[in-house]
């Protein structure tokens, strides 16, 4: 038999698939979809996925390469990772290659299998006891789809002969009747259901993840099946905390992570453990959701509103929506949890495409929620940042040996430095951007460019000496802190205290234990920890997001003040035998305290403020109730990615889109790079992508030399 030609994707812009040759040597497997090869690619020889397999090309076939080899000691990817790769690349207008090889950890992407070779040679090692009978493992080899939907995840587990005997639950703590009826509606479900699990911090939602998991494995075991079930999680950490409550839960089944700060030889340990169906549990970050998993019975995404979920260069997508998809090709369940639901799963859930799920009550007894409390800064002037209510409050705790938790969401010294003598102000000359002043670090710092420069001794333009800060970040707050309360142990948690790796968690289990008494800092402190000893909680100016351009600021924003509120309700627990303890409390710094938002925040009234929210986005027209896509432009001059862009505005008829005229980025320059983007728009989705799919071939084909990207579902505008 002659040669076949095979379809490769590789991760390459260009938006085709590559044929190549596949001629076959005596006992070499035949090429099947989904197989990773190793073939030359220009000069270079790179790792692709093959899409197709047949006799024919349009090309030339004399002239077609050919494939170098096969790496057949993996099981093909499976089809529903082929589709669901297709899928993300249609919708978010990409090549499929970039799609598919990005997620592969490195030691997959590589011309020689050394790391391959020793990790499988390691899975094996590890699982020799309870080796699957010959059938299925040759069946799994030859990649029938059958296989992965049949293989007992047991017969793969290391210690799979324990595991029958002991009960998986013993550790589990009894559900309140919410948490039970949410349990019972997911695994109720036959078939996909998409549900919105809503619950504010503390309700216990992670019980509700744990039971879940536990059920539907159990349920599958029961019919024979394997069953894989993928958690996700927005931030790399807290994978630690989530992981370790997992694997209490699960002693006797294989865990495994994945995120982007795995040593290599690591994430391909896990990834061949999701991908050959060891792992029964995988718990990641975004990326994860494009892991192989041929088992995969149940989808749980923890905080689904975070912006997290949104990939933010090349494949622009959410992670959040492509497990909804996954869940539903899959015909499996899907839940989204959180206290604070993004107002586009509010709107599903109100329209019953989502089935809402409401956990109304902490989990724990007697726990209370914090009472809020507005500290009005036009009556109440705070030189310093801190406004004297806020100070008092941090002084009870100090007095009471309790933790106080202070959040701004502005890493740094101070934003702006400037000269009164002259205005001089510190721009970065790179971007439209002011440098930040990192006192500590004694730098200045462009968090757009990362440009540093050392703080100038004297005004650059007039040389008075007495530079002043502007405006205040964690740095300045800090350091007032140490000033008004000397004894006090203060720690600061943000971007630029835990470069180091692991250094974040140190801090966190710093205060875990006490050894901390007022924590200080940026959207970091804000997620997922529950400190015991914290009973109190106070923000510091958050009303800049009150007017911002961006849409989406005011429902960040609430997300973030209930999520920091959420942080301190669990000291609140009364113990038997003690009286009347306070609740705790949550002091918010604003110069608006009849602003709606902080309304809804006082009564801990997300219903409400979702409601709001999407009546003001209906009438304005705005997502959800909008579909949008966004085409930016970067150029030397800002004139040429206007061009572009008009150009782009006028290449197509566009019935039933909404193409808005090109403007400037907020940001328009970073980088020395001018940058403008245009909005397309439709009340359609259908319409939208199919306006999209020939409008960005076309763009393609223009071979501007202008970078160009498209965002489809943008969430910054
Ligand atoms: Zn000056
Ligand atoms: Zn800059």
């Amino acid at each position: 038999m002659s040669g076949r030609i095979v379809k490769i994707a590789l991760d390459s812009p260009l938006d085709t698939e590559f044929d190549y040759r596949w001629t076959p040597t005596a006992n070499e497997p035949q090429p099947q979809v989904g197989q990773l090869a190793l073939v030359p690619f220009g000069r270079r020889e790179v790792i692709g996925v093959v899409t197709a397999i047949g006799d024919a090309s349009v090309y030339d076939a004399t002239k077609l390469r050919d494939v170098i080899a096969l790496r057949a000691q993996l099981p093909p990817m499976p089809p529903e990772w082929v589709a669901l790769c297709r899928f993300a690349a249609d919708y978010y207008q990409r090549p499929v290659g970039e799609v598919m090889l990005p997620c592969l950890p490195k030691g997959l992407r590589t011309a020689t299998t050394v790391a391959l070779d020793r990790a499988l040679k390691n899975r094996a090692a590890a699982t020799q006891p309870s080796k699957p009978p010959k059938k299925s493992r040759a069946k799994r080899a030859s990649g029938d789809e059958a296989a992965y939907a049949t293989l007992p995840t047991a017969a793969l587990q290391p210690d799979a002969g324990i595991e029958a005997e002991v009960p998986v639950s013993a550790a589990a703590p009894t559900l309140n009747p919410d948490q039970q009826a949410a349990v019972d509606a997911v695994t109720a479900s036959e078939g996909f259901a998409a549900h919105l699990l809503f619950g504010v911090t503390g309700s216990g939602k992670t019980e509700v993840y744990l039971h879940t998991a536990q059920a539907v494995i159990e349920r599958e075991r029961a019919k024979g099946n394997a069953a894989q079930v993928l958690i996700l999680v927005p931030e790399i950490n807290l994978t630690p905390q989530l992981e370790g409550s997992v694997k209490a839960r699960f002693p006797h089944r294989q865990v495994v992570t994945l995120h982007s700060q795995l040593a290599e030889g690591e994430r391909l340990r896990h990834w061949l453990a999701a991908h050959y169906g060891d792992a029964a549990i995988v718990l990641g970050t975004r990326l994860s959701v494009l892991a192989a998993m041929p088992s995969l019975k149940l989808i749980i995404v923890d905080e689904e509103h975070d912006p997290s979920y949104k990939q933010q260069e090349g494949l622009r997508y959410s992670a959040r929506d492509l497990a909804v998809w996954r869940a539903r090709q899959l015909n499996i369940p899907v839940v989204l949890g959180s206290a604070t639901p993004s107002v586009e799963s509010w709107q599903h859930a109100s329209t019953g495409r989502y089935r809402r799920l409401d956990l109304t009550q902490r989990a724990a007894a007697h726990a209370q929620l914090p009472r809020v409390g507005l500290i009005d800064m036009e009556i109440n002037k705070a030189p310093d940042g801190l406004s004297p209510p806020l100070v008092a409050a941090l002084r009870a705790r100090l007095e009471r040996g309790e933790q106080s938790l202070l959040f701004l969401n502005r890493r740094g010294y101070a934003p702006v430095m400037h000269c009164d003598a002259c205005g001089w102000i510190s721009n970065c000359r790179r971007c439209t951007a002011f440098m930040v002043l990192h006192k500590p670090e004694r730098r200045l710092r462009c968090h757009h460019c990362s440009l540093e420069l050392r703080i100038p001794q004297s005004c650059p333009t007039c040389g008075n000496v007495d530079l002043q800060p502007l405006g205040r970040g964690t740095q300045r707050v800090e350091e007032h802190l140490q000033a008004l309360f000397p004894a006090a142990r203060v720690l600061r948690i943000d971007a630029d205290s835990t470069r180091r790796k692991g250094s974040a968690q140190a801090a966190f289990d710093a205060v875990h234990r006490g050894d901390v008494d007022i924590l200080l800092g940026t959207q970091m402190v804000a997620k997922g920890h529950d400190f015991q000893r914290l009973t109190l909680v106070g923000v510091i100016n958050p009303d800049t997001a009150l007017f911002s351009q961006d849409y989406r600021a005011g429902e960040r924003l609430f997300a973030q003040l209930m999520q920091v509120a959420g942080r301190a309700g669990r000291a609140a627990v009364k113990h038997d035998g003690e009286e009347n303890r306070p609740p705790a409390e949550v002091l918010v710094q604003t110069r608006y305290p009849q602003h709606p938002l902080y309304r809804a925040l006082l009564t801990h009234d997300y219903p409400r403020f979702a409601q709001a929210t999407l009546e003001e986005r209906r009438s304005a027209s705005l997502p959800p109730f909008v579909f949008q896509a966004l085409l930016r432009a970067e150029a030397r001059q800002l004139q040429q990615a206007l061009d572009f862009l008009q150009a782009a505005r006028d290449l197509m008829p566009c019935e039933g889109i909404m193409i808005n005229d090109p403007v400037p980025m907020t940001v328009t320059r970073v980088a020395g790079v001018e940058r403008a983007q245009l909005l397309v728009e439709s009340s359609s989705r259908a319409q939208l992508q199919a306006f999209l799919k020939p409008w960005v071939a076309a763009l393609r084909e223009r071979k501007s030399r202008l970078r160009w990207s498209l965002e489809v579902d943008p969430i910054d505008i």
